[in-house]
This record gives C-alpha cells, structure tokens and sequence, in this order.
C-alpha cells in the first residue's frame, strides 16, 4: 500500500478527485507496494486502480491515460531500504550530533539507486527484488563495488554475508541490467594491486558496466580513525596510474575511458583534471566525478544568457575541495559577466576540516564567514548544500540564513542558473533552489559527496 501526499490540479488524479491520505491498493488486482509500482504499473493507456479514501471508502477507478497526461499524484516518501553493512567509513559514523534525521540514515535502496542515482552494494537484495530489477528493467543501477575479491569486499563492507558482486553483476548484465560502479578506495585494502584486479574484473564483465569511479575514502573528525585512514598524496598518484592504464586501453577498445578518478583523486594527488571532453556525459558527475568539468561546460553553454554584471561584487561560496579547483571557473564567468568575482571558502566547522565537500556546508559556517561582508552585491551559495526544504545540514534554514545577512543571496549549482536570475533581478535575487534533487541523498558509503 502507498499513501497519496497531494495532488496536482489540473491532472487524471485531479479530475477524479483523489486527495491527499488517500491509500493506492492495487492496479489491475497487482498489489502496490512502492513507488515503482505506481510508476511502472500505471504506464498503461487503461487500468483499474484500487484505493481507499481517507474516510474508509473503497474505490475502484477506471482509468484512462492517454499518453503524456500526468497523473499528478505525489506520493509520500517510500520508506528506505537500510543497509546491511558496517563500513568502517561509513558517513554517518562520521556524523556529529544535531544533523537532520536522514543524514542519520544508512540507506542501500536499489530503488533509489535508479530513480536517483544513489549508490547502492546491492548486498540487501530479496529474492523479490531481484525479480523486480529484471522485470522493471531498472537500468542503469549505480553499484558500489569497492573490490571484485568477495573476502576483501566482505572486509569493506563488513558483511561477511555480502554476495559475491562478480557473478552478482554478470547475473544482472545477462538480463540487460547496466550498472554505473565505484571503487571507494582504502588505502591498504583495495588500492595497489587489488585496485587493478577490481578495474579487470569490472571491463571483463563487458559493455554492462557502463563506468566506473574510483573515489578516495572521506573521513570526518568523527569517523573511525582507528581503523581507517585518508590516502596519502603517493597512494593517490599510484591509484590515477591504475585508472590511466585502464582508460587508455578502454579508449582503444571501446572509445570511451570508462574508468574515472574522482576530482577529489586528483586534488589530493597534485595532479590536473583532465579536460571536459573526457568525461563524455559526466554521468559520475554527482559523484564528484567531472563536477569541476561539468560546471566550465554548463558556464560556457550558458554564455548567451549570462547577464552584464559589470561593477557588481560577487562572493562564491564553496568548501574547501573546490577552492582550488574554482579559481579556473570564476575566471570564465568573469571574462563573460564583467562581474567582480570573490571565491568565500568556507571551513567545515561540523564534521571538521578534513570534509571538504560544498555539499556538507553547515550554515552557520557559512554565516560566520559572511556577516561581516559589506562589500558583497551578493552571494552564490552551493544548492548541493540544502535539501528540498532549502535547510542546510544542520538545520539552519536558507531563508533564516539569508535574513541575517547584509545582502541578497541565490542557490546555485552552476552559476548560470543563478546570475541569469541576478540579471534580471538586477541583485535582488532571492533564495531559491534553482534545480530540484533527490530528497534521498544522503551523504555517506565514504564518497566526499555521492554515496555507496
Ligand atoms: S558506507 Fe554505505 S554501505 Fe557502508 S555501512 Fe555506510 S551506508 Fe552501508
């Protein structure tokens, strides 16, 4: 059973009057028991759906749905998959108190892996959810591998139940299943040579592994550092020599490198991004794979639109992953805009210094960098930073933030869509998330940013 949250107007759901508690039951006699069997199942032109309205009354609607009318119907947040692993770098045992709840979350939902891009170990699956995967087609599904060798992933998952993932993915591949993957590295247990055996078996399984990302393990003040640690600059170096082989020879094969270092690889190694052509459709780029790239590239597709900001001031406000990385994307914007960028790095003051992410930003680190700037026309925040209720993670609400501080502020993920707003507004920007996002997200399995 699923529960309706609202209903849009001018949609089927409108029309026949289904209201918000309103409980879907079953479409064509086939039980509901998700989100993905209300999308999946009401696909269909016609269908009977069965649902008892917040009175008690049953129904059983005849429904026709032409192709393209929405049914509007939202639905309350499904209740998520929790996972059954104990990593030692798992985020939210890196978590401080005071955080909002999801964040306390550990979710491992292949659903929310293919509606959001969420990483998933698939070690939680039902023999239910497998035929599900198969039968939905839920394709591409983003997977955390970490290591091919079952004895080293049991170790990093710390689940000595975990499924081995080679037989796991091919069994999948076989049934037109693909997968986008990631290795969170740890040094001294899945870098060197295991990294090199994890990347052969990934392209032996052939054009259903669609990408893989190796990504530096991410560890906050309260994270078990007794038991893991951070790379160091060698061991990131020596990790990019093993991704380059495998691209290069991915290239020849398959003219595409398929096997990315995150940017924060790179960061940590002293090495140069390579440029955007590289990461074909940046479809890591939520990962931290690209994102540097991947915000040049929406810059300068959005030239035409960017307005004169001649004289203005302008404060970027990122974490300290990007401050190195930004000056790069500020001088683009700049040379376009006329603007006088300023980049306001901001230390992470909740998790402690050595999370880095824009995404983790609490607010109150934010304002405490900020309250004392008179000189700023205004700021550009990281929309990564807040949830879809604009409150930051430590739940410190964009609009109170905003409130406090001298000047107007904007949401931005790639700056395009908030200078746009600036021009027009002429500085008066409010806050706003331009780009609505999984309110799923949850930042853990170790990645800086993404998940798994
Ligand atoms: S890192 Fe991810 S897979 Fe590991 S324990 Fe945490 S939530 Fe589970």
């Amino acid at each position: 059973m699923i529960r309706v949250q609202s209903v849009a107007p001018d949609s089927i759901g409108g029309e026949l009057e289904i209201v918000p508690g309103t409980e879907l039951l079953a479409v064509n006699g086939r039980p509901l028991e998700d989100f993905l069997d209300w999308e999946f199942l009401t696909a269909d032109e016609r269908f009977l759906l069965a649902a008892r309205l917040p009175t008690g009354e049953e129904i059983e609607y005849d429904i026709e749905r032409p192709e393209g009318l929405p049914m509007g119907v939202t639905l309350e947040p499904p209740r998520i998959r929790r996972c059954a692993n104990h990593c030692d770098f798992c985020f939210v045992d890196g978590n401080p108190d005071g955080l909002r709840t999801p964040l306390y979350i550990r979710d491992d939902d292949y659903r929310l892996s293919f509606r959001y891009g969420n990483f998933a170990t698939l070690t939680n699956l039902k023999p239910w959810d497998i035929e599900r995967i198969v039968e939905y087609r839920l394709s591409p599904l983003y997977v955390s591998v970490h290591a091919t060798d079952p004895t080293i992933r049991r170790w990093l998952l710390r689940n000595p139940e975990a499924p081995e993932i080679t037989p796991q993915l091919g069994w999948f591949a076989e049934r037109g299943i693909a997968f986008h993957t990631q290795v969170v590295l740890v040094p001294g247990v899945n870098d060197g040579v295991e990294l090199e055996r994890t990347l052969a078996a990934l392209y032996d399984l052939g054009p259903a592994v669609l990408s893989v990302s190796v990504v530096p393990v991410a560890l906050t003040e309260f994270s078990k550092h007794g038991l893991v640690r951070e790379l160091t600059r060698d061991e990131c170096r020596a990790a990019l020599a093993a991704v380059d082989r495998v691209a290069t020879r991915a290239l020849a094969e398959r003219g595409a490198p398929w096997c990315f270092g995150a940017d924060d690889l790179y960061l940590q190694a002293g090495e140069p991004l390579p440029g955007p052509a590289w990461y074909g459709d940046f479809e890591q780029r939520e990962n931290g794979v690209g994102s540097v790239r991947f915000l040049q590239t929406r810059i300068a597709a959005a030239v035409d639109r960017l307005p004169d900001l001649a004289g203005k001031r302008i404060g970027v406000v990122t974490g300290r992953a990007m401050g190195p990385l930004m000056p790069q994307v500020l001088t683009d914007v700049a040379a376009t805009t006329g603007g006088r960028f300023e980049l306001v790095v901001v230390e992470n003051t909740l998790f402690g210094s050595s999370v880095t992410t824009a995404g983790l930003l609490p607010g109150a680190a934010i304002e405490r960098a900020l309250v004392d700037r008179r000189d700023l026309d205004f700021v550009l925040l990281p929309a990564e930073a807040v949830n879809d209720d604009l409150v930051f993670v430590d739940d410190v609400r964009a609009d109170d933030l905003a409130a406090r501080l001298p000047f107007p502020m904007q949401l931005s993920y790639d700056f395009a869509d908030a200078l746009s707003e600036c021009g027009v507004r002429n500085a008066e920007c409010g806050i706003e998330s331009q780009t609505p996002h999984s309110p799923f997200r949850t930042p853990h399995h170790g990645a800086g940013k993404g998940e798994g």
